[in-house]
């Protein structure tokens, strides 16, 4: 099974990619835990480009295709392997968070978005994991982030607004994977909602 979870900043991804990958190994499976940007060598390369230094050295546009290089690269090296050897991959991110991102906040980028996807990634998870919760609430958690890596932070409440709104709508757009979870209980039952998404042939 190929497992992506999505949401605003802060909405608890990194925490429940984890607690899934521990959730999947009790139930007798070997899954590999890994995340976006990054997730292979060359792509957490990429990842200290686009979450250091100033960001409006990038045009919306290079952006799109930095973080798409990176996928490309977390793909080749690290997911495709995974599922190829008959693995899990639990991802913490994916494409529809630049679908979101990229795509749907900046003006209307989700055309270039989705054409540059189609011919260089092609792929989907078989299941979307939207963690979705009120930004504020979100926020009040605290951003368990590195320095470093907070320059996103500047977009502020209505940016993550505008983010939950743009997840909420493609959970809608994309219905056979995509699951929308209650991201605000607290940690064991969102990790108890995510277990009951996972498909019951992976309890085999
Ligand atoms: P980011 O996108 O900023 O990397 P994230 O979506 O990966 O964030 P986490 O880092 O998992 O989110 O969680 C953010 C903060 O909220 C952490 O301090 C974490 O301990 C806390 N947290 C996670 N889940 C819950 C929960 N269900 N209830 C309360 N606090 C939580
Ligand atoms: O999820 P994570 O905290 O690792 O992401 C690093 C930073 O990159 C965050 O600030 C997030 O908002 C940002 N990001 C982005 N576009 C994406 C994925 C992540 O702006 N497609």
């Amino acid at each position: 099974l190929f497992i992506s979870l999505e949401g605003i900043d802060g909405s608890g991804k990194s925490t429940q990619a984890r607690r899934l990958a521990d959730h999947l190994r009790a139930i007798g499976r070997n899954p590999v835990l890994t995340r976006e940007p990054g997730g292979a060598p060359g792509a957490e390369e990429i990842r200290r480009l686009l979450v250091e230094g100033d960001p409006d050295r990038w045009s919306p546009e290079t952006e799109i295709l930095l973080f798409t290089a990176a996928r490309r690269d977390h793909l080749e090296r690290t997911i495709r392997p995974a599922l190829a050897g008959g693995r899990d991959v639990v991802t913490d991110r994916f494409a529809d968070s630049t679908r979101v991102y990229q795509g749907a906040t900046r003006g209307d980028l989700r055309g270039l978005v989705d054409a540059i996807h189609a011919d260089a990634i092609g792929v989907e998870p078989d299941l979307t994991l939207i963690l979705d919760m009120d930004p504020e609430v979100a926020l009040s958690r605290g951003l368990a982030r590195k320095s470093g890596e907070d320059r996103f932070e500047e977009f502020g409440l209505p940016f993550q607004q505008k983010l939950r709104a743009g997840f909420r709508a493609l959970a809608q757009e994309f219905p056979d994977r995509c699951v929308l979870i209650d991201a605000q209980a607290d940690e064991d039952t969102v990790t108890a909602a995510i277990a009951a998404a996972i498909p019951a042939a992976a309890d085999r």
